[in-house]
């Protein structure tokens, strides 16, 4: 079993590392909200009363937090105290650019660093199926593989640092696209006098089914509007998106309507709500402007 530390238990992180120590691993955490520790420790997890303590207790370190700056200032907070050889995995969707720039900055230092966003959800967190998109070193995955495999039905090493990151814009993208179909699908249904959970039900087993219909459509029927997955979160994910499509004169038009329609919720101090928020911005909407 390995030894490893967790930082970031926020939706995701706290599941993820739960299943670390289920999985039998020596497990050190830490989170900024202290409190947040409780749950793990009971479990069977070290909590360390300073993140420098986390590197010391593991040879694998996985990070779960926000933003680019937000896992710079993790990362930058253990490197003094890792031993060489050190292996960073950061699950927090980022840019490339920042995936790129953390595993030079640690190369320099004799520490590895692996990009590994996730997909599936706050459900596959829990539920131990996430997919996960790694960019790295070869034997940097064969390290980390066997750990994550305690929280993913699947990971792959999808090119070299910067890659996973790569993925997950594309993730992104379609995912943008599907929760845009959901939500004016099921608008558009709910002003026609459709019975909703009716609707649910039969699209999402036919042509136009997908996970946003599974997991999102159910949020909508009972007017659940936490988390999830946050429009914040979803909007910091479209600016990278947006930010890499540049770089390379990539189009995404559909991208762009998603994000501009989030930002409805966002001017009314309304993104930490979950994205299937966006049902209720189309329901709102003037047809006039839109049809
Ligand atoms: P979350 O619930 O907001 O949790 C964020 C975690 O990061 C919290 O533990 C938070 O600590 C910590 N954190 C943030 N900034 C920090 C900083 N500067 N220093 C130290 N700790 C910091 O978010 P989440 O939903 O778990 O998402 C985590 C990452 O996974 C994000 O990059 C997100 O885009 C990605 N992701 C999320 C989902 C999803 O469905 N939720 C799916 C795939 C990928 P506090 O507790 O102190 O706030």
């Amino acid at each position: 079993m390995a030894r490893v530390g967790f930082v970031g238990l926020g939706v995701m992180g706290a599941p993820m590392a739960g299943h670390l120590v289920r999985a039998g691993h020596d497990v050190t955490v830490w989170n900024r909200t202290a409190a947040k520790c409780a749950p793990l420790g009971e479990a069977g997890a070290r909590v360390a009363d300073e993140i420098g303590e986390v590197p010391v207790a593991s040879d694998i370190v996985f990070t779960c937090v926000s933003r680019n700056e937000d896992v710079f200032g993790v990362v930058a907070a253990m490197m003094p105290h890792a031993a060489e050889d050190t292996l960073f995995v950061d699950h927090s969707t980022t840019s490339p650019e920042t995936a790129r720039d953390l595993q030079a900055d640690l190369a320099e230092r004799g520490l590895r660093f692996m990009d590994a966003p996730v997909t599936g959800g706050s459900m596959g967190a829990q539920a131990g199926t996430l997919t996960v998109f790694c960019g790295g070193r070869d034997e940097d995955y064969e390290r980390a593989r066997p750990v994550m495999e305690a929280y993913a039905k699947r990971t792959r090493l999808v090119g070299p640092g910067g890659a996973g990151q790569t993925m997950k814009v594309a993730n992104q993208i379609a995912v943008g696209g599907a929760l845009l179909g959901l939500c004016e699908s099921l608008a558009f249904a709910s002003k026609a006098g459709l019975d909703l959970a009716t609707t649910r039900e039969l699209l999402a087993g036919g042509a136009a089914g997908s996970w946003a219909f599974e997991h999102y459509g159910p949020k909508i029927l009972n007017g659940d509007w936490t988390p999830g997955f946050s429009v914040k979160n979803q909007r910091k994910d479209f600016a990278y998106a947006f930010d890499a499509a540049k770089e390379m004169g990539a189009a995404l038009p559909g991208t762009v309507l998603v994000d501009f329609l989030l930002s409805k919720l966002t001017e009314q101090g309304l993104d930490d709500r979950t994205t299937a928020a966006l049902y209720e911005v189309i329901l709102g909407l003037e047809s006039a402007s839109w049809t």
